[in-house]
């Protein structure tokens, strides 16, 4: 516990280097080793005027086979994180998991689909990803605010926990939960630290994204490594960093 703290604050204390492109002028996805079983995976796409942005995603090495939280940017550098997948796990991802209907979750969906991957995301997701230019998961998550799903291992099937918070980010946001290693990978909902705002609201809800993250809070009391999409991982200082950023960006509105 103590350790995985302190490994938090080490983190959160060194944001340049996670936030960076990799060494030299390469921008190709990797692959980072957080704890026994768990990934993140990261993507960069430049962006006019912000430049590289970084974009990250959660690889878990389950009993029943690896599952993927997120696609990187587009189907080139998905195809290159699935050899890296393989390459460190031994095997192709069983199953991929989408957070929302955004390129940076959802750009990859076309080559998942090509290695008949199987591929879930909220219903919401799904019926939105078509008009953003995204090809929509095979599989729709239909679930109502502040409800989760949680698949047994039973029957060989890809144990995963999700849990829909109602919209913050975008109307579709899910976030995913590891509970043997109390990872809880927020995506874009949760905000890093070294953050000052909510980055991009086009599709969010301001008004509801503070109640959002805080009934991610309670609904996972025991994650202790939180993770966002968009900067370094942290503890759970990132949700209460989250509410205070959405309650003072609503309170601005
Ligand atoms: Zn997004």
């Amino acid at each position: 516990m103590v350790k995985l703290l302190l490994a938090a604050l080490l983190l959160i204390s060194t944001p340049l280097a996670v936030q960076a492109a990799p060494e030299g002028t390469s921008s190709a996805p990797t692959l980072e080793k957080i704890a026994d079983n768990v990934w993140i995976h990261k993507s960069w796409r430049r962006i006019e005027t912000w430049g590289l942005v970084l974009s990250q995603g959660l690889v878990v090495q389950t009993g029943n086979g690896v599952l993927l939280i997120d696609t990187a940017w587009n189907d080139a550098d998905t195809d290159e994180l699935l050899r890296l997948i393989e390459s460190e796990t031994g095997a192709a991802p069983k199953l991929a998991i989408a957070t929302h209907a955004h390129g940076d979750k959802m750009g990859g969906m076309g080559t998942l689909h090509a290695y008949e991957i199987a591929t879930i995301a909220h219903s919401l997701s799904n019926e939105v990803a078509p008009s953003r230019g995204l090809i929509p998961a095979k599989t729709s998550l239909h679930l109502k605010k502040g409800e989760r799903h949680a698949q047994s291992a039973s029957n060989g099937a890809v144990p995963f926990e999700v849990f829909y918070p109602g919209a913050g980010h975008s109307g579709d946001n899910i976030v995913f939960y590891y509970a043997p290693a109390k990872v809880l990978f927020g995506g874009c909902l949760i905000r890093p630290g070294e953050s000052h705002n909510l980055g991009n609201t086009a599709d969010g809800d301001v008004g509801h994204w503070a109640e959002a993250a805080r009934s991610v809070a309670a609904a996972f009391p025991d994650a202790e490594i939180i993770i966002p999409s968009h900067g370094p991982m942290g503890g759970r200082a990132l949700l209460d960093h989250t509410v205070a950023l959405a309650t003072k960006a609503a309170a601005e509105q």
